[in-house]
């Protein structure tokens, strides 16, 4: 597509980003009735590696079904809904719940689905297409001028694109956040976690459950998580801060602690991709520009590690808000909606990473006490039936949004 210099929609908004985030931002602007361009950097047939953001929580299915009604029912009857949780603790059972299933009401929201990002992706691209979402593919935006009127953004082609507004939704190194000139302030963890997807084996299936293990006999009394989605199965192996990244990040490494990790044969072939990460956790200064004509959402925002699932689920959230936004504002001629959405997500940002934060100080202790305390509760869980259940749930944080958001969403 070439760049609409002589564009005939004046209310045109320009989505820097076709990640979950821009997607989402897109649908919503949409769904308000505004023309949409989404600028991406990579071709349209790319390939985007790994299962990622598996978890979209219910608030997150009901957001996107208010922006293309029937699309939650979508995501719901490809994604998995496990109705067991378990935890253990040095190859010992302290937790297990299995929650009634839902009947299955055909418009019921499942309190959650799980599904690779790349799938999400997929179904989003899809709504955007029957929306009237316009891609421009190939894209990198490297310049933004903003002015009272609008947005001028130029790409490394050459390409002129101009907007009212422009989502930006160009993840964790947003090229727009730092032609803005704003600035991410946060922490980035010293050990790294390792991150697996395997495939199912057909007729051979792990049960449908979440299982979060505490210092796992099987791998040096490391963590390990386990979490189903269509297709197969995400293991999270919590490495220790001097663990060497070749002797557990690799697939060969994977293939020697997958199979104590799993207690089932045959998984050592199943392996689908393998990546490392480090928990970082960063709050953008500023989600607008002086002007209130730049929006920031998802990870060109704000970055979160995964546990507690907020990052692509809170992004969603930002996504809706900033659509919003924009359309009070095409609407009213009143800019000051784009003000409120700064200040809320923002808001909601800050929440979301002292959540994390939470989360941390359990998963990855700098305390001895903390470790003293999860040993205590697994200790005291077959008679204290309270010590498993916060064994169960520390590792994900607090479990609500944040309080100044409308329906506490993330
Ligand atoms: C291992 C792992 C597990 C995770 N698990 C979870 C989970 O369980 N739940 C959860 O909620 N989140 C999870 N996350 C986080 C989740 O993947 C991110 O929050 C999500 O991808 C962020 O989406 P986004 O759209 O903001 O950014 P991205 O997905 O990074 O998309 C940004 C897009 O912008 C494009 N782009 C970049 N620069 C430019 C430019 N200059 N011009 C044009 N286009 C550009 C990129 O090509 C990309 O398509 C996980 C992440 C990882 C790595």
């Amino acid at each position: 597509m070439n760049p609409p210099d002589t564009d005939t929609a004046p209310d045109r908004v320009l989505v820097v980003g076709a990640g979950p985030v821009g997607l989402s931002a897109a649908l919503g602007l949409r769904a308000h009735g505004l023309p949409v361009t989404v600028l991406e950097a990579d071709p349209e047939d790319r390939e985007r590696p790994g299962s990622r953001a598996l978890f979209v929580h219910r608030e997150t299915l009901r957001l996107l079904d208010g922006m293309r009604p029937g699309l939650a029912a979508e995501f719901a009857s490809y994604g998995r809904t496990w109705h067991t949780r378990r935890t253990l603790y040095r190859g010992r059972e302290v937790y297990s719940r299995t929650f009634p299933e839902q009947p299955k009401a055909p418009a019921a929201t499942p309190p959650f689905t799980s599904l690779r990002q790349v799938d999400t992706e997929r179904f989003l691209r899809a709504a955007c297409r029957d929306a009237g979402v316009e891609f421009a593919w190939g894209v990198r935006v490297t310049g933004v001028r903003s002015s009272p009127t609008g947005v001028t953004l130029t790409d490394s082609g050459g390409g002129v694109w101009h907007g009212t507004h422009v989502v930006a939704a160009d993840g964790a190194r947003s090229a727009v956040r730092a032609e803005l000139g704003i600035t991410m302030d946060g922490t980035r963890s010293e050990g790294f976690h390792v991150v697996v997807d395997v495939a199912d084996i057909p007729g051979a299936e792990l049960p449908l459950e979440r299982v979060f293990h505490y210092e796992h006999p099987g791998v040096g009394g490391r963590s390990v998580m386990r979490v189903p989605f269509t297709g197969g199965f995400q293991v999270d192996l919590q490495c220790r801060d001097d663990d060497p990244l070749e002797a557990y990040g690799t697939e060969e490494a994977v293939r020697d602690w997958l199979p104590a990790v799993l207690e089932a044969p045959g998984y050592g072939n199943q392996i689908l991709w393998v990546s490392t990460y480090r928990f970082l956790r960063k709050v953008a200064d500023a989600f607008t520009d002086r002007h209130r004509r730049v929006l920031l959402v998802g990870e060109a925002a704000h970055l979160f590690p995964p546990f507690g699932a907020r990052g692509m689920n809170s992004g969603i959230a930002d996504a809706a808000a900033a659509a919003e936004a924009i359309a009070a504002v095409a609407r009213t001629g009143l800019v000051g909606a784009v003000a409120e959405f700064a200040e809320v997500r923002h808001a909601a940002a800050v929440f979301n990473s002292a959540a994390a934060g939470n989360a941390l100080d359990h998963l990855r202790p700098r305390r001895r006490i903390v470790r003293a305390k999860q040993r205590a509760a697994a200790a005291l869980a077959p008679v204290l039936p309270w010590c498993g259940s916060w064994l169960e749930h520390a590792p994900y944080g607090p479990r609500n949004g944040a309080p100044a958001v409308a329906g506490r969403t993330y």
